[in-house]
């Protein structure tokens, strides 16, 4: 065997994706009985615009392949964009800059009426303006890693093993400078040529050495899904594109770059301090039933705490129903878990000949995952 893929969320799929169309032979394993970590429980929101520099670069090319890879394995990419909704001066200059920073076409300036329209709004009250993003992706992600598993389980040089919990790998080198790994699961024993370890925020479980050197903590996301009120008349609104925020903008570097950026933050920072506390990024994106998956705030630490703060909830909620201009009733709520550091955006790192740990530690793996695999796998060239 070529590969075996620790880990079958989107970081991990996407190795093994890339890996069988080099020709590859590859085997996933999974602890799990189904993907339910990071991967299914975020927005599917594939964030490509508001990334910056090499990120950009990053997630142009896994654009790229999400697209082909939603053909192949039968899932869906929509190529709606992302808009994001102005209600201040400061947030109408950063769109403003940002615009001006980018290609022609790449951020579209909105009028009120465009910009609410477009998040199924009747009225723009309290909508100065805003942006679309015409690179952003949407995929369900309650149904995409699921695909793509059963994706690369169909082929003939794949296969997914769920209910199995890799406890290690060790790897040596041969005297040609060939190498042999060895993966020991709960499930016995594989060797491959390769190993890559795809295990989101639990790289301390297998190498806490190396979670400690690059700073891993847990970041610990509250969720929820709602419906949108409506008229009994009136069909559920359909809100095509992604769905970003002022919080938004504080959080992704193509808009902190922006020079209204600082001011921005002292805004919020006065006028609604409880956002910050919670670490929020108000955003929300539309799955196929019609109801929306709204979130998200951020809390860090190397043990992620059990809790939903229902206080959080209603921040949240309550930002959502003001942006939105409709009341939403929850359905569900939940934690999401990524991993996340300062130290880097993400982390490759080989930990023994032919051991590749790869984790994107920036919350924005749904983002940047076949970018980032296909560098990895590039730089293990020659492929086996
Ligand atoms: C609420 C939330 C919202 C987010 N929104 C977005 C977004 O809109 N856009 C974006 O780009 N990113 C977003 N992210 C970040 C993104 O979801 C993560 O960066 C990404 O899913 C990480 O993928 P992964 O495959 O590394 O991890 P995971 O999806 O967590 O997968 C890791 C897998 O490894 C398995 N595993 C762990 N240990 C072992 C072991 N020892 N043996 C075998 N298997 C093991 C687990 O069972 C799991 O299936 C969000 C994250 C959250 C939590």
């Amino acid at each position: 065997m070529d590969l075996v893929v620790i880990g079958a969320g989107i970081v991990g799929l996407a190795h093994a994706s890339l890996a069988l169309a080099e020709g590859w032979s590859v085997v996933v394993v999974d602890r799990d009985h189904e993907a339910v970590g990071a991967s299914v429980r975020n927005f599917g929101h594939a964030c490509i615009t508001a990334q910056s520099g090499d990120l950009h670069t990053m997630a142009k090319s896994s654009r790229r392949h999400l697209l082909a890879m939603a053909e192949k394995a039968g899932f869906r990419a929509a190529e709606a964009g992302a808009v994001v909704i102005a209600r201040t001066p400061a947030e109408l200059a950063i769109l403003e800059e940002l615009a001006a920073a980018r290609e022609a076409g790449e951020v579209q300036l909105l009028d009120a009426e465009e910009t609410s329209s477009r998040i199924g709004r009747s009225d723009a009250e309290g909508i100065l303006g805003g942006a679309w993003l015409r690179d952003d992706l949407r995929v369900d992600p309650r149904t995409t890693v699921a695909a793509l598993a059963a994706w690369v389980d169909a082929q003939p040089r794949g296969e997914v093993r769920w209910n199995t919990t890799a406890l290690g790998a060790d790897g040596a080198s041969g005297a040609q400078g060939d190498q042999t790994v060895v993966v020991r699961t709960s499930r016995g024993t594989l060797h491959a040529r390769r190993a890559i370890v795809c295990v989101g925020n639990d790289v301390d479980r297998l190498w806490p050495e190396l979670a400690a050197e690059h700073q891993i903590q847990r970041c610990v996301l509250q969720m929820a899904r709602v419906q949108m009120a409506h008229d009994e008349a009136s069909a559920e609104p359909e809100i095509v594109p992604a769905v970003l925020t002022a919080t938004s903008m504080l959080r992704y570097p193509a808009f902190t770059d922006m020079p209204s950026a600082q001011g921005l933050r002292e805004q919020v920072v006065a006028a609604q301090p409880e956002l910050l506390e919670i670490g929020a990024n108000v955003m929300c994106t539309q799955r196929p039933d019609g109801t929306l998956l709204v979130g998200d705030s951020h809390a860090y630490s190397l043990t992620a705490a059990p809790f939903l703060d229902e206080r959080t909830s209603q921040i949240l909620l309550d930002e959502h129903r003001a942006v939105l201009g409709r009341d939403l009733t929850v359905i569900e709520r939940w934690q999401g878990v990524y991993a996340s550091s300062d130290v880097a955006p993400y982390l490759v790192r080989d930990v023994a000949p032919g051991v590749t740990v790869v984790s994107v530690t920036s919350g924005v793996g749904m983002t940047l995952s076949f970018g980032l695999a296909e560098r990895t796998l590039a730089a293990m060239a020659p492929t086996p």
